[in-house]
């Protein structure tokens, strides 16, 4: 597999989708954690998912189309921790700005420390000797995709048997995946680290290993019986932030990122007269992001604006996170603009680009409208701790976005 197995476009999330409908119900539940060459036995759709180019909504109502809830809970279970994550980490925004704190701090040790250096870059080249992790490096960087239990294993053996910050695994993550994502992936490490479900980490097992790669790998020597890391408690939950409504009869702009690219939702109602885009994946990390996610993200941004060709009006695409504050400003004064609609920002880099030139552009009279999807909106407020809140509303959630169909009792289900 390589980058090219992921095509920048909603033509190709769609057919993926559609080739892994068959296999969403009971194929799913009991193969999902091989971790096999070409990954058959999973939908391999978060590098879709994460820009939404593809939306968590629709593939469930794909998938609760041809199966019934409880053959495929676990795969609707999986999607629904995307909308956890997120949802957990905007209601404790602190968590992503200590991660890009620590990052900065770490990533200034290694140039200052030969011996973090030396095991930093090994670990990143995949030439530690650990046959997997190494396999799982290469991997990672040549095709920007990795499947969860490799995920896993990795990040478990990148803090307990290399003992490397954690933060700088899930920057390594960050600068390779193509789906790589604030919350899933900062929330995701720390989980393995035993620091979100405080006390409770992933140890790899060579045994697990072995099983779930088909007997690929055995790797010897990982930490057998490590300790969790400790870290503060989680700060405080916060409320969510309030949207904010657009107003009637302002002359109006729209500005998009590369987390949001189906934007047809938030579009009715709105003649836009003029589209701002702004493609933050460069500052995913303090060091370079790979070409590979560089071009995937703005592939996508370009497919996105020719579907909504009609609908953008002129549009501009700022890849550059260094010009975001002057660019905003002069689009909206060029513009003439009165009002800016957003989609909910959540946290990550493309959100902190654009906070303090948006209360700049706020302040001086312009309209800034938030808008949030009712998706996020449905999960989010239960996002308070563990999972399990979130699982247990699952139905609820699925109702409340009509998702929910009457039980067919088909042979599929
Ligand atoms: C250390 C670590 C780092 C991770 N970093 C990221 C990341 O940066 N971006 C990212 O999208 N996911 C991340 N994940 C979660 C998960 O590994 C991927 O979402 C999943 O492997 C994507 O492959 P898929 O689409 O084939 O998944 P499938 O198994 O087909 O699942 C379908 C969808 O459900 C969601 N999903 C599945 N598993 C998870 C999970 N554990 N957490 C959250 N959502 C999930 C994804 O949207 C996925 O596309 C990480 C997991 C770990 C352990």
């Amino acid at each position: 597999m390589t980058q090219l197995d992921f095509p920048p476009t909603r033509t190709a999330a769609l057919e993926r989708l559609s080739r892994f409908l068959p296999h969403a119900g009971r194929d799913y539940a009991q193969l999902r954690n091989h971790d096999l060459p070409g990954n058959p036995h999973v939908s391999q759709l978060s590098p879709y998912l994460r820009h939404r180019v593809l939306t968590e909504e629709e593939v469930l109502a794909s998938v609760l189309s041809r199966w019934s809830l409880s053959s495929a809970e676990k795969f609707v279970q999986e999607v629904v921790w995307r909308g956890y994550f997120k949802g957990w980490l905007e209601r404790r925004p602190q968590v992503w700005e200590d991660y890009r704190r620590d990052v900065a701090g770490a990533w200034n040790r290694v140039q200052t420390e030969a011996g973090l250096r030396q095991s930093w870059e090994a670990a990143c080249r995949g030439e530690t000797g650990i046959d997997a992790f190494d396999h799982w490096a290469h991997e990672l960087v040549e095709t920007g995709y990795l499947h969860n239990h490799a995920r896993m294993w990795f990040a478990s053996i990148w803090c307990f048997t290399l003992e490397l910050p954690w933060q700088l695994g899930a920057d390594f993550f960050l600068r390779h995946l193509l789906d790589g994502d604030p919350a899933s992936n900062t929330l995701s490490w720390r989980w393995v680290a035993g620091l979100h479900t405080r006390g409770k980490h992933y140890v790899a097992r060579p045994a697990n290993i072995a099983k779930y790669t088909d007997g690929r790998f055995r790797p010897e020597g990982l930490a057998p019986s490590p300790d969790p890391l400790r870290g503060p408690d989680h700060p405080p939950l916060q409320t969510l932030r309030e949207t904010s409504p657009a107003l009637p009869g302002r002359r109006t702009g729209l500005l998009l990122t590369e987390d949001e690219l189906s934007p047809g939702w938030l579009l009715a109602g709105h003649d836009i007269a003029a589209t701002l885009i702004v493609n933050g994946s460069a500052g995913r990390s303090p060091l370079q992001v790979s070409d590979g996610v560089r071009e995937f993200t703005g592939a996508l941004i370009e497919d996105s604006v020719t579907r909504y060709a009609e609908k953008l009006g002129p549009y501009e695409i700022v890849s550059d996170p260094g010009d975001v504050g002057v660019r905003l400003s002069d689009w909206a004064g060029r513009h003439g603009l009165e009002q800016v609609i957003i989609p909910h920002m959540p946290q990550g880099p493309a959100r902190d680009l654009l906070v303090a030139p948006l209360e700049r552009l706020g302040s001086s009279g312009v309209n800034i409208a938030e808008m949030r999807r009712p998706y996020d909106q449905a999960i989010w407020p239960h996002a308070t701790a563990g999972f399990f809140k979130v699982k247990a509303k699952i139905p609820d959630v699925l109702d409340t976005l009509g998702l929910t169909r009457p039980k067919r009792g088909t042979a599929q289900d």
